[in-house]
């Protein structure tokens, strides 16, 4: 098969990708061994995401947004972050002049409306239930071999397959990685209380606990907890987290009661050391992964996407996709923006993850001088809203 674009992984990142080509007349391929899971009859998909405004008009654009189930999206209209004294700093989507400041979405059903959004797309060739094996690049085209045995010729390929891809290794692109000796825990529960549209976050002694809304009176857990601490988590029986949720949240939202088993997923920063080489680009957890307690990393890998879709777009008399020049411009175009969500998801992590007293005093006065300063709040929305 000979296409333009040839896209390796169907997550979130490669699925919007190819749906955001749609316009620019470029045939493409999307590889993806995955089924999109369905939505669970009962209860809520163990992963969600915080996204903000622009991956939600991204998505809109994409009209992705429009086949969500909507009766299970959650909007944040507040948010409470709290150290580990009496320290807190709120936001309100009220007092910023949004209607909110995020919307909560279930992984399963962002992956189903990708799914029946790209089922219906001209210029598409969906390949589902298929892996890329292996990849070539020669100066005018690239070849993949896929696990049918089949090949794809194309003239750039685009690896947005997740945070062990396969094809950035294939390709030789060095990564740097930290890793953080944390998992981030997730599971769901049935709150006692109403959350009232409030995300939570408390940065502990035992890491950062994050509760964020879902419909009804449930809310998703991420707890970013060092490695020792989150296999106690995950150990523990559904009535003991619920318990030891309770506890770390001070009581917050009452009674908890777990709606699903808890899952861990190691945490780490990596980046990519280059996000292009012929005829290839990187995109999503392929070429960044930063640390889940500003709830980011999905919103960076929209932006990837919907920045390689608008420089293919614009490719005016440039009739190969694959040419390095697109692809440097998108590669200066995403600099500015990754820098600086690295620079703040670390910088946090530093701070919050200190024990020494010094810090801890540091960051409790920040927070309490930042919830104090309107413009600084008012600044800090503003990236955060996107
Ligand atoms: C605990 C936790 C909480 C998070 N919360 C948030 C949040 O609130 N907001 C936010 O913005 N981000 C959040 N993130 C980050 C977010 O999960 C990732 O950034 C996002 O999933 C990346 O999407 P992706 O499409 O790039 O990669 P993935 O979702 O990893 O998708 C990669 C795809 O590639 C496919 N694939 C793999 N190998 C091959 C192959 N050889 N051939 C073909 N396909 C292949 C896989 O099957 C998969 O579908 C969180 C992360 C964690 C760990």
């Amino acid at each position: 098969m000979n296409v333009d674009v040839a896209i390796v992984g169907g997550g979130p990142v490669g699925g919007s990708l190819a749906r955001a080509l749609a316009p620019t007349g470029l045939s493409v391929a999307l590889v993806e061994p995955k089924v999109p899971r369905p939505l669970p009859a009962t209860g809520f998909d163990q992963r969600v995401y915080a996204l903000n405004g622009h991956s939600r008009r991204f998505l809109e654009r994409c009209e992705v947004w429009q086949r969500l189930s909507p009766q299970r999206i959650a909007p944040v209209r507040e948010m409470r972050v709290f150290g580990d004294d009496a320290s807190k700093i709120e936001f309100s989507a009220y007092r910023s002049g949004v209607s909110e400041l995020a919307v909560i979405v279930e992984e399963a059903n962002l992956q189903q409306a990708l799914q029946s959004t790209l089922s219906a797309q001209a210029n598409l060739t969906l390949l589902t239930g298929i892996e890329c094996v292996s990849a070539r690049w020669d100066e005018s085209f690239a070849t993949l071999s896929l696990s049918d045995g089949k090949q794809i010729e194309a003239r750039l390929v685009v690896a947005a397959d997740g945070a062990e891809s396969a094809l950035r290794s294939l390709a030789g692109i060095a990564t740097r990685i930290q890793e953080y000796g944390q998992t981030g825990v997730v599971a769901n529960f049935r709150a006692e209380r109403a959350h009232r549209d409030t995300a939570y976050q408390w940065f502990l002694s035992k890491g950062v606990l994050a509760l964020l809304p879902l419909p009804g009176n449930h809310v998703s857990m991420v707890w970013s907890a060092a490695d020792a601490h989150a296999q106690d988590l995950l150990a523990a029986t559904a009535e003991e987290l619920a318990k030891m949720v309770e506890q770390a949240s001070s009581g917050t939202l009452g009674r908890l009661q777990s709606i699903s088993a808890a899952a861990g997923f190691p945490l780490r920063r990596m980046r990519a050391a280059r996000l292009i080489s012929p005829r290839l680009a990187l995109v999503g957890d392929t070429a960044h992964n930063v640390h889940p307690l500003a709830g980011q990393g999905l919103n960076l890998g929209f932006a990837d996407a919907q920045a390689l879709a608008a420089v293919l777009a614009a490719r005016g008399l440039e009739s190969d996709c694959g040419a390095v020049s697109l692809l440097r411009r998108f590669e200066r175009s995403r600099g500015e923006d990754l820098l600086a969500m690295e620079a703040v998801t670390d910088g946090l992590h530093v701070l919050f993850d200190s024990n020494l007293p010094g810090m801890r005093r540091l960051r409790n006065a920040g927070l309490r001088f930042a919830n104090r300063i309107s413009p600084l709040k008012r600044l800090l929305v503003k990236r955060a809203l996107g």
